[in-house]
């Protein structure tokens, strides 16, 4: 049995230790010493939760009752660990009428047996933040140096489990061992696998080994779907449980897809009247009114389109190379609810199918290796997005000397939005021009100069150009914190006045867009 003294003593500890490295070192030899049932509470207790993540149980409680967090010395046996974890129970099982008055009680009563330090750490467990500068990342960490177990898979475990309580648990009865052998659980979903943006086939190619399978990317939301047959759950990207407001989607899991347990992962698109896609927002809407649902269910009728198949038959196949996920997906659906696909081996035929998504109303297409496992949580090469340009109306402010082919040219253009009274950098480019441009916007810059460093001319913004991007980034370099992703020169927009350029404001608006539409974390 541990003293919650002992646990309070580490609170105070990490308070004081200000490395991050030696944070990690004080709570591996601190979870060294639990015995096995007291592991999950406490990495509970050390992330600010009174359970663990995987247990549904919730205190309903705002903090320790006023009269409990000054009551002078402790009183009765020292509190241990278990009693604490035991305390917390009784707070959330007191229902009912006079719950709350139940509820106080136990947490006074438990208070009464804690020291003044003690109560403060029970007070921040059930305030959910301990301020020991000790984050789940860190925990983690913790947890395999504790094991002796390899980062990466300690984090893998955690992605399949979704609870580091059960982790720690795991990791310390059973070792590096037990780690390796976590597969996917149904209903603890797990990150999504993302993709890398890219503008070029070729880079796919180059990155898959010669052949890719091309998706439609569809402009919906994402979800993962997990079914043993009776009970089925289905997740958001940020993994919240929107199994509420899809009904319909339930009820074509039971009805129309086969091999359970399975796993799948794909996007759920809103529909119009007329089977058009309709705005992510419209799909919002059903995601964050669920009670109103049955009302929404005839006008927001859903397509659905799966993508990935992560368990089926209760087997999991997450390690397993994507193309025979795809034809575990296939067996499951029976061939419906699929993403467009198409398995390409030039740059010819991924174009004619990027025209077909785009003419098709889609966003883009993603590029998927066959040969890729599943990576939860994952963002790279394995998955490329590409999208369609979008574009802003820039003004170049600068132009960096060309070298090589482009020697005697100004060749690099600065471009910029505008910002109040000033103009804002956004991104460079010397793509999109003819030579026959290039020579002529030479001259005209040169015209414009202001100050000329020998590399860079400084120009009069006066210039306006039309600038396709494939997304719009944060920037640690540019004071307008935002960059054009891939920007690319379309026209030169001698019809447009500098004034009528994009503002900042704007730019900062469709930089929002971008994650309304995907709901992803900003
Ligand atoms: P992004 O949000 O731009 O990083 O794009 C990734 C998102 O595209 C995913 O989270 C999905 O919601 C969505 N998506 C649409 N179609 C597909 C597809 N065929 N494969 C993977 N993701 C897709």
């Amino acid at each position: 049995m541990t003293a919650f003294a002992d646990f309070t003593t580490l609170c105070v500890e990490l308070v004081r230790t200000a490395s991050r490295l030696g944070k990690r070192r004080l709570v591996a030899e601190f979870l060294r010493t639990l015995p096995a049932d007291e592991v999950a509470s406490a990495v509970a207790f050390m992330t600010g939760r009174p359970f663990p993540v995987s247990d549904s149980r919730v205190l309903n409680v705002r903090g320790l009752p006023a009269p409990a967090r000054d009551m002078g010395p402790a009183t009765g046996p020292p509190l241990t660990i278990a009693d604490v974890e035991a305390a917390f129970v009784g707070v959330a099982e007191a229902g009912g009428a006079g719950a709350r008055r139940l509820k106080d009680q136990r947490l006074t009563a438990l208070a009464a047996r804690a020291s003044e330090a003690e109560r403060e750490v029970i007070g921040r467990i059930i305030g959910g933040e301990m301020r020991t500068g000790v984050s789940d990342g860190l925990v983690l960490e913790a947890i395999a140096e504790a094991a002796g177990a390899d980062q990466a898979r300690t984090r893998r475990a955690a992605l399949f489990l979704g609870d580091l309580a059960t982790v720690a648990a795991l990791a310390l009865t059973g070792g590096p061992d037990a780690l390796a052998a976590v597969t996917p659980r149904l209903f603890v979903p797990m990150l999504p696998m993302l993709g890398e943006i890219t503008s070029d086939f070729g880079e796919v190619f180059a990155a898959h080994g010669g052949v890719t399978a091309l998706e439609f990317k569809y402009d919906g939301a994402r979800i993962q779907v997990h079914s043993d047959g009776q009970r089925v759950g289905i997740w958001s990207r940020r993994l919240s449980d929107v199994t509420a407001s899809l009904p319909d989607v339930v009820e074509i899991v039971r009805r129309d897809l086969g091999g359970v347990p399975f796993i799948l992962d794909g996007e759920v698109v809103a529909l119009d009247a007329a089977g058009r896609p309709l705005p992510f927002q419209e799909l919002m809407r059903r995601f964050r009114r669920v009670h109103d649902v049955e009302a929404l269910l005839g006008q927001v009728p859903l397509a659905l389109h799966f993508f990935d198949c992560l368990v089926a038959e209760g087997q999991s196949l997450i390690d397993e190379p994507s193309e025979r996920r795809w034809g575990a997906l296939r067996r499951v659906t029976s061939g419906r609810y699929l993403a467009e696909r198409s398995v390409v081996t030039t740059v010819a035929e991924a174009d004619a199918f990027l025209a077909r998504a785009l003419a098709a109303g889609h966003e883009g297409v993603m590029a998927k290796d066959l040969r890729a496992a599943y990576e939860p949580g994952g963002r790279g090469k394995r998955w490329f997005k590409l999208k369609a340009a979008e574009t802003v109306d820039c003004v170049i402010i600068a132009a960096d000397r060309g070298s090589g082919r482009r020697v005697g040219w100004l060749s690099n253009y600065h471009l910029a939005v505008r910002d109040s009274d000033g103009w804002a950098d956004v991104g460079k480019t010397f793509k999109g021009l003819t030579d026959q441009e290039f020579t002529a916007m030479t001259e005209r810059l040169k015209s414009l100069a202001v100050s000329d460093d020998g590399y860079t001319v400084r120009v009069t913004p006066e210039i306006v150009v039309e600038v396709e991007y494939n997304e719009i980034q944060k920037s640690p370099t540019y004071p307008s914190g935002l960059a054009l992703r891939f920007a690319r020169i379309a026209r030169i927009r001698d019809d447009k006045a500098p004034g009528q350029a994009t503002t900042l404001a704007q730019l900062r608006d469709l930089y929002e867009a971008q994650f309304r539409t995907k709901g992803r974390a900003g």
